[in-house]
């Protein structure tokens, strides 16, 4: 059972776990192992305090160090699902189930664009995870649709179970290390239905009928991450202290809303952690 899980190792997520130590509570932050936060693209940053003319990437690999160097934990994976349960808070990373005391939500704003269909097939034929459903697809054909390489590294495992594998991405990724079944798919994806022969892809090129879809994106939407999580559009709303409408979680960073700016992401990760906290102190 860590204390605070951290989801995101961006600014926000880093400033908040190194608070977090300070306050001799354990950390543990939490993001994709091909990173998609938004400074590591960054070329130049002059607006943030002691640290004039650095990249995002430098200056992220600074944050990371302290934290570590504090003791934060860093753990890689996806985080699909969080439920509260029982005075805690279970979270579905990947194929890992971590526990934690109370959750700062750390995000930043990219968030994804589902497929129409997408969700009402989620379980019934779509899937966002090959370990856990991988074994219904034994012998039969699937489409795997990525944003990023972890459709390449998931695609690898499937290909072990599958007859046929086309691949799709969704957007530009290295896709050399693909397994020999896969068949690189130029058409784009428009929709997800079901009719008679099983599910339907549509594309800019066709329908196309396959057993399963597996989807692989580098972020979740907020409504699938944690229900009864209230939002205004794609942001989290949060009082002074980051709380959430739901105790025990936190949010801090560009996933509250504007500014989008790093000074401010890790502002709000130093009261997230304050504040996580106090909630644990109070639970006792
Ligand atoms: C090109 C560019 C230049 C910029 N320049 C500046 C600048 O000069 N000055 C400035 O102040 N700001 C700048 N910004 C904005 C700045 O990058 C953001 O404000 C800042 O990164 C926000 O930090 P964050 O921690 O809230 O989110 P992010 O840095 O976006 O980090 C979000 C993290 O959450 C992870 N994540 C998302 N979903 C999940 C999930 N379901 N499970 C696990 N992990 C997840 C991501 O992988 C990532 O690690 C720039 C942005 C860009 C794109």
């Amino acid at each position: 059972m860590i204390d605070i899980a951290i989801i995101g190792k961006g600014p926000a997520g880093w400033s908040c776990a190194i608070t977090a130590r300070m306050r001799g509570l354990s950390a543990t932050v939490i993001a994709p192992r091909n990173d998609t936060g938004w400074l590591r693209s960054a070329e130049r940053i002059d607006n943030y305090p002691g640290m004039p003319q650095v990249s995002g990437r430098e200056m992220l690999d600074a944050f990371r160090e302290q934290a570590l160097a504090m003791g934060a934990e860093e753990h890689h994976g996806l985080v699909r699902q969080i439920m509260p349960t029982g005075g805690h808070f279970m979270l579905l990373v990947e194929n890992d189930v971590m526990e934690a005391g109370a959750v700062v939500l750390a995000m930043g704003a990219a968030r994804p664009k589902l497929l129409p269909g997408e969700e009402e097939h989620l379980g019934r034929g779509v899937s966002y995870c090959a370990t856990c459903d991988g074994m219904f697809y034994r012998g039969k054909r699937i489409a795997v649709l990525s944003s990023s390489m972890q459709g390449v590294e998931e695609s690898g495992f499937l290909a072990g179970l599958v007859s046929e594998l086309d691949y799709y991405s969704l957007k530009p990724h290295n896709t050399d290390d693909l397994p020999d079944l896969a068949v690189r798919c130029e058409a784009k994806p428009n929709a997800i239905s079901r009719d008679e022969q099983g599910m339907v892809l549509a594309t800019d090129q066709g329908d196309r009928h396959y057993d399963g879809i597996f989807v692989f994106r580098a972020a979740m939407p907020l409504g699938m991450l944690l229900s009864d999580l209230k939002t205004e559009g794609s942001f989290i709303p949060v009082d002074r202290a980051m709380q959430t409408n739901i105790p025990g979680v936190f949010a801090a960073g560009d996933c509250t809303g504007q500014p989008l700016q790093i000074a401010k992401a890790v502002g709000e990760g130093n009261v997230a952690a304050i504040s996580a906290a106090g909630f644990l102190a109070k639970k006792g």
